[in-house]
């Protein structure tokens, strides 16, 4: 089909996620044409750096050919099996096996499902069906935080600290609440120390638990850095203050692995470098790197244990994807997981990541930028009207989306959300070199919004 046609079909059958359909109407998609390497290009031929990764996900980039290699053999040999009712296939096996060698605490057992949302609403459904089975139904609640993202199914979405998440959707569902976001730069009060910041988090955690009464409450959740609620980094010892009032009262420690897991932050997982011990783990985007819905929930012994009784007792674990487990997506994930150790793909986060980090903090002398953020490969810039007093722009400006649509001008795809915050989440893979040309791509567009805002 001709670029033009293709426009056309796209405004009159695709209902876009996440996007204003009226302008979508009068502007028409952004289309990706082929990918290769950190790079995507359009209809045109022009080359654009993918510095979102797709949505922090496509974490060897957009032509890794062993992954379709991975595919295909397992096309041939099995191209679909389940895991119900005692059902079982290789790849799956070994998936689980791998995960559980991998986990940053050990785990004993996991469940396979499509996508990030998938695993959370997992987590949900695990926490209530345990408690059931312990004989103790009324320990159901789980504390998630503002600004947390933790997908958009009914379950996972009122986990989801975000109000355009919830507002239209008579969400959250019963027994969900939200603490406090630990964004010290934002939330921090005049004179408060980090230290004192995280002492104040920790104890509201703690009185809302007693509010709520600790008999209540079975879970926390939480993502070692928030990222589509604007690449929030918590401050050093948050996660180790959390996690003490959650063992004081018998609380679980849900780690949300989804961005942060397979090496964003220059560790296997952002739960060793925060300090997270999780009871369950979720994971997917760059499981598989993207290039087939794949998401896991990995639960330690004394969760699988619980729901081992309850499977006995009270009926079996009454949840499950047709596509848990999917043959070819945990072929590609284990060819993925494989390419990691190989090429040490967290090392080279670790190494290469100071670099985008540097180039990050360097722009905090810009006048629209209030804060710079990050570690290894995922950062951000807070944009404000002003730096002294952090006072950020009048929303109607749209000025991170601005800077972000100028971004594309340059050739650099970027993401903008929640108070004009610009998220960079390259593929893992990036070079120092491609690091230097995706911040040489967004200074000449932060230069050029700059003008035009006449700072
Ligand atoms: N959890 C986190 C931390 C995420 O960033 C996302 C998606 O961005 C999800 C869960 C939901 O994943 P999905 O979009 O695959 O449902």
């Amino acid at each position: 089909m001709s670029s033009n046609s293709l426009r056309d079909a796209d405004i009159r059958y695709v209902l876009h996620p996440y996007t204003n359909l009226a302008a979508h109407e009068a502007q028409g998609p952004f289309m990706a044409m082929r990918g290769e390497g950190i790079r995507v290009f359009d209809e045109n031929g022009k080359d654009y750096i993918e510095g979102m990764a797709g949505l922090w996900c496509a974490s060897l980039g957009f032509s890794e050919p062993r992954l379709k290699e991975a595919a295909m053999r397992q096309f041939d040999l099995l191209p679909f099996f389940h895991q119900f009712s005692h059902k079982s296939h290789e790849p799956g096996i070994l998936l689980a096996q791998k995960l559980i060698e991998m986990a940053p605490v050990p785990m004993s057992h996991v469940f396979f499902a499509n996508s990030g949302s998938e695993a959370n609403d997992t987590v949900v459904k695990i926490v209530r069906y345990m408690n059931n089975a312990l004989g103790r139904p009324q320990k159901k609640k789980i504390i998630s935080r503002q600004r947390g993202y933790h997908g958009v199914t009914v379950a996972a979405a009122s986990l989801t600290g975000l109000p355009l998440n919830h507002r239209n959707f008579d969400l959250p569902i019963e027994g969900i609440r939200h603490t406090s976001c630990p964004h010290y730069w934002r939330y921090g009060q005049e004179g408060e120390s980090e230290q004192q910041f995280t002492d104040r988090m920790a104890a509201e955690l703690e009185e809302m638990i007693l509010a709520e009464g600790p008999d209540t409450v079975a879970a926390f959740i939480a993502e070692p850095i928030m990222g589509a609620g604007g690449v929030v980094v918590p401050p050093a010892g948050y996660f180790p203050k959390i996690q003490a009032v959650l063992k004081k009262y018998d609380i679980l420690m849900v780690a949300d692995e989804v961005i942060c897991g397979f090496g964003r932050t220059g560790k296997a997982w952002g739960s060793q470098t925060f300090d997270i011990q999780p009871d369950i783990l979720s994971c997917a985007k760059a499981l598989s790197s993207a290039y087939l819905p794949i998401s896991a929930v990995m639960v330690n012994e004394r969760v699988y244990e619980a729901v081992k009784k309850g499977s006995a007792e009270i009926g079996a674990f009454g949840h499950g994807y047709t596509y848990s487990g999917h043959p070819i997506a945990a072929a590609v994930a284990l060819e993925t997981l494989a390419i990691y150790e190989e090429r040490q793909i967290f090392d080279h986060v670790a190494n290469v990541g100071p670099t985008m980090q540097a180039a990050l903090r360097q722009l905090e002398t810009h006048p629209l930028v209030g804060n710079a953020r990050g570690i290894g490969l995922i950062g951000a810039l807070e944009l404000v009207a002003d730096k002294d007093h952090k006072v950020p722009f009048d929303p109607a400006l749209g000025v991170g989306a601005q800077v972000v649509a100028r971004a594309q001008d340059e050739g650099l795809i970027l993401r903008s959300m929640a108070g004009d915050i610009v998220a960079f989440s390259p593929p893992l893979i990036i070079t120092e070199s491609e690091i230097e040309e995706m911040m040489a791509r967004f200074n000449r567009a932060l230069s050029a919004v700059t003008a035009s805002l006449a700072v």
